[in-house]
């Protein structure tokens, strides 16, 4: 080709939909699809992903800017990539220069070569070794990094290092500044599992699960892997993990945003031959491109992380695992929204490999799919081991009296436990000490000035929080209203439980797990350690506590507000609810002691209480999917979610408004159906007024076709540039 005829098509990451034609100067190699190019934008420059090379461009040549380097001789995402991402793009109508973007490492967005340096390591020099014991004196921090690092004379890296000292980049620059440490870096390597650990025999249920894994080996097919919380679930990826490791191949293991605990991975550190990468959120950028780097490379056969994680490069890959496949934390809630599940089904699909979704509490909308014979459903209807069932007993609120948000029945069963030196776990998915602080003389109740919302009463630290915006006031002394001094948190949250049990039973162990007592780092894996060295007797916390963990001597769960999730506007809000209580109620007897489940409500005749009784989820699957299939919503239609926002009280409603009426004009397939704009449920947020409208639809073919007609439409629409707008596609949260 000679210069004139090479165009570049380049996905920049903007706000447009379309991608980027620039002209390739003679003396530059032809990139490949996949390759890295630094290219002029506007005032700048930046880093682009090439899609095509060819000859056509739509725009007069002389209008095209050049390539300024091509940074990748080779693709740094496979083909198979590319084209996934691509589908993401158009899938959910999101520009494709963002979605690649959202695919790489930061440091390889900023253009950094993808062969990875390896992570940091930080060593003591020669003259930092020995140093008099007052060479520190004014720094605490300074001390105690030397104090680790002389422990530890081949060096620390920086998750070891945060352990020691939670800030402790500055005073490590300034060791570094006085020459008593260098800094070096170890080449890339995953962790090298010890695989010592002795795995149970499979029960024959756990062999027919593993078995049909590997039956799906080479070929597209989706397992649905629906085992009671206990039954053995882990022990199941594990095997069909170590099958695919031993042909040689790579899994990709997907877990929820707070699925990742240190006792999963040192589950699977400690079973698996082959080395582990980790991918999740605390990771620095260097030591995710590193764990990234292993697995495009395939020196790491196993990569577990959350969600992003679905986007790694893995030439090898050969199955996919989707533990808890029903978690919300896959969807992503802003910016590119993508479900991690459904990406991942798709991957599958072009890789042509099996994956396996698995979970005790699977969606309604995997139900539906195995049922109509699109996933293959296998079962673990039994827990592992012989654990019995928990057994569940509602307690009836409108005849008991509460104490503080506990029940009589309630009170008496933690006693029990405590005298039989069991641990009891009481759920409540309300962190803080009372979700309102009111006025006793005037009635007035404490707002957030920037949402329709109250604040919580966080007793501990004397303040109001917003959970919604994050806003904070100092707990006032007065009523702002009427100058009395008869203000109380009104409900309870776990603060408020906590104290409650502390006064009520003043020798127990009280652990509380919830946002707000596990902000620092390394505190929840503390606590954790604790419940499992049995330091505790009690755990009161929010549904971080639901997921996932295996605590042997927990034998009682109390569930506090069972009815919070119970007639909600959103349709999901109730399978939800049963979800969450069905993986609560899971944690107690797991191992040989038996366990009691006590849930508190006003409503027992509810059907969703039932499935919970029965220990029978599919019964509550029938009876939800029966309800989802006369309202039209997923599985049995499509939903897609045009939300707008602005500080300007009528501007995001008028937009949609104005939406609404160009999809009249572009017209509206039959099989699509618009509703009106509404305020959403909580109309002002953060100090922005909140509206959406609701698209469902019988056919996503003709759903995606029509989106893309209208969000072309709405691009130009004048008034969208006053108010923040976005389109979500299977919407997880309606509002
Ligand atoms: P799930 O992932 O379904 O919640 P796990 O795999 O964590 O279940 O298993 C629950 C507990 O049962 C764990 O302590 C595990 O070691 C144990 N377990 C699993 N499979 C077996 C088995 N076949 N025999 C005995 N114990 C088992
Ligand atoms: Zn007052
Ligand atoms: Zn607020």
């Amino acid at each position: 080709m000679t210069e004139a005829s090479r165009v570049v098509h380049v996905a920049i990451p903007s706000p447009l939909a379309r991608h980027f034609d620039y002209l390739l100067a003679d003396n530059l190699a032809v990139p490949v699809s996949g390759a890295r190019v630094r290219v002029p934008f506007g005032q700048r420059e930046t880093i682009g992903m090439v899609l095509a090379v060819d000859a056509k461009t739509d725009l007069p040549r002389e209008k095209l800017k050049h390539v300024r380097a091509v940074l990748d001789a080779e693709p740094i995402l496979p083909p198979v990539l590319m084209e996934l991402l691509a589908w993401a793009a158009a899938y959910y109508h999101y520009p494709i220069g963002e979605v690649l973007a959202t695919a790489l490492p930061v440091l390889l967005r900023r253009g950094l070569p993808a062969t990875a340096s390896g992570e940091r390591c930080y060593a003591l020099t020669r003259e930092g070794v020995g140093l008099p014991p007052d060479t520190f004196k004014r720094s605490p921090a300074q001390r105690r990094l030397h104090q680790a690092l002389s422990e530890h004379p081949q060096g620390l890296t920086a998750i070891a290092l945060a352990e020691v000292v939670e800030n402790w980049r500055e005073p490590m620059k300034r060791l570094a500044a006085r020459g008593f440490v260098c800094i070096t870096e170890q080449p890339c390597l995953p962790i090298k599992p010890a695989g010592q650990h002795i795995a149970p025999t499979p029960s024959s249920a756990q062999n027919q699960a593993a078995e049909a894994i590997n039956a799906a080996a080479g070929k597209f097919e989706c397992l649905l892997l629906h085992g009671v919380t206990g039954s053995g679930k882990t022990e199941v990826y594990l095997c069909a993990i170590e099958d695919v490791i031993a042909r040689g191949g790579q899994v990709l293991v997907l877990v929820p945003e707070i699925g990742l605990t240190p006792q999963l991975m040192q589950r699977f550190e400690g079973r698996l031959s082959a080395p582990v990468a980790v991918m999740h959120s605390a990771l620095n950028d260097s030591e995710r491109l590193c764990a990234w780097q292993t697995a495009r490379t395939g020196d790491a056969a196993v990569v577990i992380g959350t969600r992003s994680a679905v986007f790694t490069p893995m030439p090898r890959l050969a199955l996919v695992v989707i533990d808890e496949e029903h978690d919300s934390s896959f969807k992503q809630q802003d910016g590119f929204r993508y479900h991690a599940r459904d990406v991942a089904i798709k991957r599958a699909r072009l890789e042509n490999i099996p994956v396996l979704l698995g979970s005790a509490t699977p969606a309604l909308e995997s139900l539906y799919n195995a049922e109509q014979g699109r996933y293959r459903l296998v079962s673990l209807p039994d827990r592992a081991g012989g654990a019995a069932p928990p057994r569940v007993i509602l307690h009836d609120l409108k005849r008991l009296k509460l104490n503080e948000g506990l029940s009589p029945p309630l009170v008496e069963a933690l006693r029990e436990r405590l005298a039989r030196k069991e641990q009891s776990l009481l759920f409540l998915n309300r962190r803080g000490f009372a979700p309102v602080l009111m006025c006793h003389d005037c009635g007035w109740l404490a707002p957030c000035q920037r949402c329709d919302a109250h604040l919580t009463l966080h007793r501990r630290s004397r303040k109001l929080r917003c959970h919604h915006c994050g806003a904070e006031a100092p707990m006032p002394e007065k009523c702002p209203n009427c100058q009395g001094g008869n203000l109380h948190g009104i409900g309870e949250g776990t603060e408020r439980i906590e104290t409650v049990l502390a006064r009520l039973f003043p020798t127990a162990r009280i652990e509380r797990i919830d946002r707000d007592s596990t902000r620092r780092k390394g505190a929840l894996e503390e606590k954790l350690r604790r419940v499992h060295a049995g330091e505790a007797d009690i755990l009161v916390g929010t549904q971080m506590l639901a997921k996932g963990h295996d605590f042997p001597d927990l034998t009682l769960v109390g569930v506090l507000n069972a009815d919070q999730g119970l007639y909600s506007a959103d349709f999901r809000s109730e399978e939800k609810l049963v979800q969450q209580l069905v993986q609560v109620a899971g944690r107690a007897g797991r191992a040989e002691k038996p366990g009691e489940v006590l849930i508190q409500t006003f409503h027992p005749d509810n059907p969703a209480f039932a499935a919970l009784m029965h220990h029978d989820y599919r019964e509550f699957a029938r009876y939800a999917l029966a309800e989802r299939a006369a309202a039209q919503y997923p599985p049995f239609a499509h939903l897609a979610l045009l939300r707008a926002e602005s500080p300007k009280p009528d501007a995001a409603l008028g937009f949609l408004r104005r939406a609404h009426r160009h999809a009249a004009d572009i017209g509206v397939p039959d099989t699509v159906h618009l509703m009106d704009p509404v305020a959403s449920p909580m109309e002002r947020r953060a100090g922005r007024y909140r509206a959406q409208l609701l698209v469902q639809a019988s056919e996503r073919r003709a759903l995606h076709e029509f989106l893309h007609r209208w969000l072309a439409q709405l691009e130009g629409e004048k008034s969208g540039r006053q108010v923040r707008w976005s389109l979500d596609v299977d919407p997880v949260d309606l509002y």
